[in-house]
């Protein structure tokens, strides 16, 4: 039986902040000295579930990751169905050659792996304000994907209303109808502007005091720890499907801003064998740069295909090092850089789906590139890439590199078909502060 020491706390990365429970963290999304939350302690997961992973269920798995951090903020009982309901798609992990698999993210209701954060935390905060019967509004920027799985993980939640704000014309059409067309609670502006300039129209927002004071406000971004902290679940379904217990795993993840890998990190901290991670980039390498010349320089982010990784100073990476404490050789001992152009994804596209019948997303493309290379030199290894989106998501890339039509799931159908519901907004801070105060 396990038993739990007491609630956990955590902490803030900035160290200047109180220490708070999940609850708290949950609601406020970042410490308010601009932290990241951290929890106080790594919890282990008993060797006898890693040990006999195939006989336990994806649920029973998660809710075991899981359970610690929460505490007893969240029953029991409400926990489960919160748990059950985040994962209720298939998450396979599919042979893509000899020595490489893919573990398809994709099979949620917005064909990417932001389903699974999204879905948990809106769950979590939900049942966090309908015990206090208050009403919140969730504030978030979108480069093109975690708009619209925030956009679904919240739809019609009681007390919640949900503002986008996401770059006009540079968001894909299956991105755009996905948090434009909801309706309810759902509300997109679209902004003249970069993703940039939403992201800071967000932070404006959020430092406005005059507005805090009367809007409840809160992020749904990934540095929310009920974003990050279920994206462990997967790490852990991939090695219940990895066939050679012996030899765990290389790991490569396509990212941008770090929650995602962060996670699989933190789950190998906790217990789960993995031989190696491989942070995979496009040409926004902030972090393979610093595993380079240990120089950490954030950069403005370029625009590339992959463009949920155009992330030029990654906010997940200060969790990174504090998980490893700080220590940069530890840190090189476990995680590798790799960046990868626009050419070598389009190309490693095309390859894979001519010589391998399998078709990747650019993201996935990025990590299945990084992992390939990672391979070559380690011939005795195997290996799995994080595929986080569902190719028709970027078929705008996709289409023309392997020169055929992408079919298109019904789930997909349905959305183009919809019709496009959006506020048109000046990119500057007034507008969005009238906007909300004016609802
Ligand atoms: C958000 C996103 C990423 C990057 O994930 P991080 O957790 O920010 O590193 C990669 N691929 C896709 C498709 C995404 O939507």
């Amino acid at each position: 039986m396990q038993v739990l020491q007491n609630n956990m706390k955590y902490f803030s990365t900035s160290n200047n902040a109180s220490k708070v429970d999940f609850k708290e963290a949950t609601v406020n999304g970042q410490a308010p000295d601009k932290g990241l939350y951290f929890p106080e302690y790594i919890p282990q997961l008993p060797k006898e579930i890693i040990d006999n992973i195939d006989q336990y269920s994806n649920e029973d798995i998660a809710l075991e990751v899981i359970r610690p951090y929460v505490g007893d903020t969240i029953p029991e009982e409400v926990l489960k169905k919160i748990v059950s309901e985040t994962i209720n798609f298939s998450i396979p992990l599919v042979a893509v050659t000899e020595n490489i698999s893919s573990l398809e993210l994709y099979h949620g209701p917005t064909l990417a792996f932001k389903d699974i954060g999204a879905r948990f935390m809106s769950r979590c905060l939900s049942y966090f304000v309908r015990e206090e019967n208050k009403k919140v509004t969730v504030l978030v920027a979108t480069s093109g994907d975690t708009g619209g799985a925030v956009a679904n993980g919240f739809y019609d939640v009681p007390n919640v209303d949900v503002i986008i704000l996401y770059p006009s014309g540079k968001v894909s059409s299956v991105q755009e109808k996905q948090l434009t067309t909801l309706g309810k609670n759902i509300h997109a502006l679209e902004i003249k502007g970069t993703f940039d300039d939403c992201q800071q129209m967000v932070k404006e927002a959020f430092m406005d005091d005059e507005l805090t004071g009367k809007i409840f406000l809160t992020s749904a971004n990934s540095i929310n720890v009920a974003r990050w902290l279920p994206q462990q679940f997967y790490y852990f379904f991939a090695y219940r499907q990895w066939a050679d217990k012996k030899n765990p795993p290389v790991i490569s993840v396509p990212s941008g801003n770090f929650g995602n890998i962060c996670a699989g990190i933190l789950a190998h901290a906790s217990g789960l064998p993995v031989k190696h991670f491989i942070a995979a980039c496009n040409a926004n390498d902030v972090v393979p740069e610093f595993l380079r010349s240990n120089n950490y320089i954030p950069k403005k982010a370029v625009a590339t295909i992959s463009n949920a990784m155009d992330v030029g100073n990654p906010s997940n990476f200060v969790r990174i090092m504090e998980i490893f404490s700080g220590k940069t050789d530890e840190l090189k001992n476990n995680l590798s850089g790799a960046t990868v152009s626009d050419e070598e994804t389009k190309t490693t596209i095309k390859m894979v789906f001519e010589e391998e019948g399998y078709l990747l997303d650019p993201h996935g493309a990025v990590g299945y590139f990084a992992l390939n290379e990672y391979l070559r030199n380690h011939p005795n290894e195997k290996g799995l890439v994080v595929e986080t989106a569902h190719p028709v998501k970027f078929y705008d890339v996709v289409e023309p590199v392997i020169g055929t039509k992408v079919s298109i799931p019904e789930i997909v159908e349905v959305q183009l078909k919809l019709r496009k519901k959006s506020v048109l907004m000046e990119s500057d801070y007034e507008s969005l502060k009238a906007f909300l105060l004016g609802r």
